[in-house]
């Protein structure tokens, strides 16, 4: 059973081919530069054939595409034909940058593959179970209907599959059987998820992923008149703004850096504005925690994944220090250790269990389309 998962971003075409059978990855490939999203297609067709997995697209059981705004429409992953693909184009204005790219990536390999059952699994689904309290914002009540402005999340698929290595972890280990946890995915983009029973039912990302913790070059949360001010002062437009707030602020606003490595570096070497950084970082995350603690009346679990928390053993420590009044009580000792899926990093005192959980979206979107194409429709 082989399939393969596709990101088709606007810039690069991110592919691994999957045995469902073992669950092993047969082959994974980065095809950087994209301008012809055809061409390449054919390029990772040419590396799948060179390495002996398949000749054609059609040699395939199924294709997973990764899509990422799946707007109310799309709670599951759905099986790809003219309706869905007709749903996702409608949902190109709630994310213009994201949609058409990935419409290509299921358009292309429609064309070489017409028999091949195709998956869309949507970065947004995870949070469709969010209460409407959660989802909407404080605007007048008919720019949601009009203009269907909501919360909608995103980094799904990296919550759900971490959510659900640490829920097993729990049962297994504290038997833990309904656990209330908070997914932090920290790598370039930043989100946290409250998840209580398995159910996302808030998360820091809106309805786009500008929202929420500070991240490599988005500001996340900031006070809207902010923009309202420079448009007045400076003459800024909304391209400008746009820019300012998606590609100049985060990290690399206030230090100049967005690789949170080089950031800790230069932080170490005396560098004020890379500690600031950093400590603003850390603090948007505690408060998440925080307010998530209340959502959640109470926590079980915290999860750190995505590059910066699976890897920050400093990271982790600084967001999870002085924290005992949650319960929240850290082992800087194993935070230290390496691992392969996830590391435990509490104390044994502590109320709260803290996890490095490794993500793997590509695998949760296999899994996903292996369960979708053997599902009664
Ligand atoms: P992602 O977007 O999930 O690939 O994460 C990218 C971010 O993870 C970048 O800011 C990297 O600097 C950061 N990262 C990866 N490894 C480490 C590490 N060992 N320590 C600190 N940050 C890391």
């Amino acid at each position: 059973m082989k399939i393969l998962v596709l990101n088709s971003g606007s810039s690069s075409l991110k592919f691994q081919l999957f045995d469902m059978t073992c669950h092993k990855v047969l082959y994974s490939g980065l095809i950087e530069q994209v301008r012809d999203h055809q061409q390449a297609i054919i390029t990772m067709v040419k590396q799948l054939s060179a390495q002996g997995h398949i000749h054609q697209l059609a040699d395939l059981d199924a294709i997973g595409h990764r899509v990422v705004h799946g707007g109310e429409y799309f709670k599951q992953p759905t099986l790809v034909n003219q309706q869905t693909i007709e749903a996702i184009e409608q949902l190109i204005p709630l994310a213009p940058l994201h949609n058409p790219a990935n419409l290509l990536g299921i358009k292309m390999a429609q064309q070489y593959a017409p028999d091949v059952p195709q998956v869309a699994v949507f970065d947004t689904s995870f949070h469709t179970s969010l209460p409407d309290y959660a989802y909407i914002y404080g605007l007048p009540y008919e720019l949601y209907n009009k203009h269907h402005i909501r919360r909608y999340g995103f980094h799904g698929t990296s919550h759900y599959y971490v959510s659900r290595q640490a829920a097993r972890h729990l049962r297994a280990h504290y038997n833990l059987e309904q656990p209330r946890l908070i997914s932090l995915h920290l790598g370039n983009g930043a989100s946290a998820a409250a998840i209580d029973n398995g159910q996302s039912i808030d998360t820091s990302m809106g309805m786009t992923p500008l929202e929420g913790l500070l991240m490599g070059s988005r500001s996340g949360d900031i006070d809207p008149a902010i923009l309202f001010y420079l448009a007045r002062e400076t003459g800024a437009g909304i391209q400008e703004l746009d820019d300012l707030l998606n590609k100049q602020s985060g990290l690399k606003g206030i230090c100049g850096q967005n690789d949170m490595r080089t950031i800790i570096e230069q932080a170490k070497q005396g560098n004020t504005l890379s500690s600031l950084a950093i400590h603003i970082f850390c603090y948007r995350i505690k408060k998440y925690i925080g307010a998530y603690s209340a959502a959640l009346n109470g926590l079980d679990g915290i999860i750190f994944t995505g590059g910066i928390g699976e890897n920050s053993a400093f990271i982790r420590e600084q967001v999870c220090s002085a924290m005992d009044g949650l319960g929240i009580e850290f082992d800087t000792e194993k935070n230290q250790n390496s691992y392969d899926k996830l590391l435990e990093l509490h104390s044994s005192a502590s109320k709260v269990k803290i996890m490095a959980i490794r993500t793997n979206e590509e695998l949760e979107i296999a899994t996903q389309t292996y369960m979708a194409i053997r599902a009664p429709q």
